[in-house]
């Protein structure tokens, strides 16, 4: 069977069925022409070829159909088996026949029929398996595929199974993570909070249930609005508005809790979406109140050191203690918001003290109401003896005092009191009081101190402006007498002095030939005494005159003041044979008879006291301010350091008179000069280098260019 198959296969089942038909149609014409040849009747030639043929068709049709069968072509080879089985059945069965005696199957058509038709039956035996078989194994497959499918299902449901294991964890994890999360937004003590678009919280910590007393029902049924005070509820809208425009929130704003309490808050928070694609704003509130009473101790202490600045400033400014005092009150009481404030004067017995200045007080008791400084019973007698503040915080309780008048009658409460002045002498007492009791902090015990330090200063101040403008005016009074005894005196001397000079020339003249050598040498001297009596007398006339004589200061131009002096000092110019340089001289504001006066003076010491060399003297101005430094400069003989201030008082002379001739007042008189136009004369020099004199006056405050020129000039 399997070598018969293997041929089947290797011819391949349908051809082997197509050959078999087409065989079978080809022996129906052979037969067909055979027969006719034979002569037998057609019609019988027809019927056995149709019935030869007919099966060959159908096995030739069914052979060529087979793959349309839905059979599959590995059982093509099975039916071919089939179909030639049909026909070796067929043949053994007409063989044996053939085997029994007498009977035999001799005629070929018969034959070729009934193989035909076996080989037909065969055919459809085998298509019939052929489909079963087909079937059989598409069952299989689908079997097979199935078994797949369902170890895949299987695998599948494992794969599920696991991911549902590790879904679980996970989602265990996250709840611990989101459990987690909670308390640590429980454990802020800042408030957290998720806000929505419509401002509902979506979520909030412990925080905001403690802080606002709501319970999360009620938080949850509310806006974030109504957690904000009224005043500003109006600005929570814009910052939320503004906060999901821009990404972030940053406000302030009081916290209304449910008890009605308002805490100062400070709120932050960002923009952010939820998983879904809602946008929020999550963010915490911090309470401010500590910060906020911080800033405002601060804002208070600031206010308080401004208020004690500007008081002293005031101080500075006005020479109106009351005014000074008033002012002190007025601050000191709305700062530290109390009913009243006051300055108590002390009079100089130690026994009264007056309501000097004062606010809130009944009126008509400024300045006349007194209060006894010895009562043992009083705030005031108490203070006096205090030597720092005395605070009260309830006056109904104080156990020191529980007076005086003044304060019961004025239902004073509370208050600090503390001397102005130095405690061991103190001036006054300056008490600000209210009619609440009420703590006082370390700081406004010290505003208050810092205010009667102002005033105290600005009393001693006054004090010593009186003191000072008492001796000023004893001074000035002196001054005068002095001046006018000096005027005097000099005037007067004048006459005398002219008569003793006279008479002296009147003798010299007269009685000449009657002395002898020592009695005109002795002459000689009296009538020398007498001019340098006469000089000095003149220049002390001059120096007393400078103040009570000058003219009113006015701009003066130097260099025609100097032009007026060079020309008047002309011929001792010549004779020393000096040279004068002059730089730009500017104007200034003094009185050009005493300018020129100073100029001559200083002039004629410098070439007086040039040495042996002709005198080269310099004059320049340099602008010093408001002022100008006029300056003359020598190369003369010098002046010793330790000399240089002597040389400016009257009639100090350096040198005799036989080797310089002067009275000595030259420089005094300058001095005096210089100092009456609010300016100062000095000298720098060294023995032998020169001299240089320096002095300062006004400089002209028209704004016009103030100097002359600016080219140097030589005179000679
Ligand atoms: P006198 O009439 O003696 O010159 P002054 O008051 O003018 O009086 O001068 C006082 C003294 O200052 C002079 O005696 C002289 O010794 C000294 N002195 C003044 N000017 C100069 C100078 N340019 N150089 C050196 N010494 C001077």
């Amino acid at each position: 069977m399997g070598t018969w198959n293997r041929v089947i296969s290797r011819a391949d089942g349908q051809r082997v069925v197509v050959a078999f038909g087409a065989m079978y149609i080809s022996l129906a014409l052979g037969w067909t022409l055979l027969e006719i040849g034979n002569g037998t009747h057609p019609w019988d030639v027809v019927v056995d070829s149709l019935l030869i043929a007919g099966p060959g068709f159908v096995l030739l049709y069914s052979g060529h159909r087979l793959p349309r069968f839905g059979i599959l072509p590995e059982f093509h080879d099975s039916i071919a088996g089939w179909c030639l089985g049909g026909f070796g059945v067929m043949f053994g069965v007409l063989t044996l026949y053939s085997l029994q005696p007498g009977e035999l199957v001799n005629d070929p058509s018969t034959i070729l029929i009934l193989t035909a038709l076996a080989s037909v039956a065969g055919l459809a035996v085998g298509i019939n398996d052929a489909v079963a078989k087909t079937r059989a194994r598409e069952l299989e497959q689908r079997n097979r595929e199935l078994k797949g499918t369902q170890s895949e299902l299987e695998e599948t449901v494992a794969r599920l199974e696991e991911a549902n294991a590790r879904l679980e964890t996970s989602n265990e994890r996250l709840e611990h993570a989101q459990e987690y999360t909670n308390r640590v937004l429980d454990a802020v003590h800042d408030i957290f909070y998720v806000l929505e678009t419509d401002g509902a919280l979506q979520r909030w910590n412990e925080s905001l249930r403690e802080v606002t007393g709501y319970t999360d029902a009620e938080i949850a049924s509310m806006n974030a609005p109504e957690f904000i005070a009224d005043d500003d509820r109006g600005m929570i809208d814009d910052a939320m508005a503004e906060g999901f425009e821009t990404g972030s929130l940053q406000f302030e704003a009081k916290l209304l809790t449910k008890a009605g309490e308002r805490i100062p808050y400070e709120f932050a928070a960002s923009a952010l979406e939820t998983p879904d694609g809602e946008p929020v704003l999550a963010g915490i509130g911090r309470d401010v109140s500590e910060r906020k009473a911080h800033e405002r101790e601060l804002e208070a202490r600031a206010h308080q050191q401004q208020v004690v600045a500007d008081l002293g400033q005031l101080a500075l400014e006005t020479d109106d203690l009351d005014e000074l005092m008033h002012e002190a009150s007025r601050q000191v009481a709305a700062v530290l918001d109390n009913d009243y404030c006051k300055v108590l004067d002390l009079d100089a017995g130690r026994e009264e003290l007056l309501l000097r200045q004062g606010v809130g007080w009944a009126d008509g008791l400024v300045g006349e109401e007194t209060i006894s400084a010895v009562e043992a019973d009083s705030q005031a007698a108490y203070t006096l003896a205090s030597d720092r503040p005395v605070v009260v915080e309830d006056l109904e309780t104080e156990t020191r005092f529980s007076g005086p008048d003044l304060l019961r009658s004025h239902d004073v409460r509370s208050g600090i009191s503390t001397i102005i002045g130095p405690v061991s002498e103190p001036w006054g007492i300056l008490g600000t009081h209210d009619t609440e009791p009420e703590t006082f902090s370390e700081e406004d015990v010290n505003f208050v101190q810092s205010v009667a330090n102002v005033l105290a200063e600005a009393i001693e101040r006054q004090q010593y402006q009186t003191e000072l403008e008492a001796l000023i005016a004893d001074l000035e009074q002196s001054n005068e007498r002095l001046e006018q005894f000096a005027y005097a005196a000099s005037h007067d001397l004048q006459e005398p002095l002219r008569m003793v000079s006279s008479y002296l020339r009147l003798l010299e003249r007269r009685y000449e030939d009657a002395l002898d050598e020592e009695g005109e040498e002795f002459l000689a001297y009296a009538v020398d005494g007498a001019d340098r009596m006469r000089e000095m007398i003149d220049g002390l006339l001059a120096y007393s005159r400078v103040e009570t004589r000058g003219d009113e200061l006015e701009p003066v131009d130097l260099e025609g003041v100097l032009d007026d002096v060079l020309a008047d000092l002309q011929l001792q110019l010549e004779e020393s044979d000096a040279e004068v340089t002059v730089g730009s001289l500017p104007r200034v504001e003094g009185d050009a008879s005493q300018l020129r006066q100073v100029f001559q003076n200083l002039l004629s010491n410098a070439i007086e006291y040039s040495g042996d060399e002709p005198p080269r003297i310099h004059v320049s101005a340099e602008r010093d301010g408001s002022y100008w430094t006029v300056s003359v400069a020598d190369e003369g003989i010098g002046i010793a350091p330790d000399d240089q201030e002597q040389i400016f008082d009257v009639f100090q002379r350096l040198h005799s008179r036989e080797k310089h001739a002067g009275a000595g007042i030259g420089l005094a008189l300058c001095e005096r000069i210089i100092e009456r136009h609010g300016g100062e004369i000095w000298v720098d020099s060294e023995p032998g280098e020169g001299s240089i004199f320096s002095f300062t006056v006004p400089a002209v405050t028209t704004g016009l260019d103030d100097r002359v020129s600016d080219d140097s000039e030589t005179i000679q």
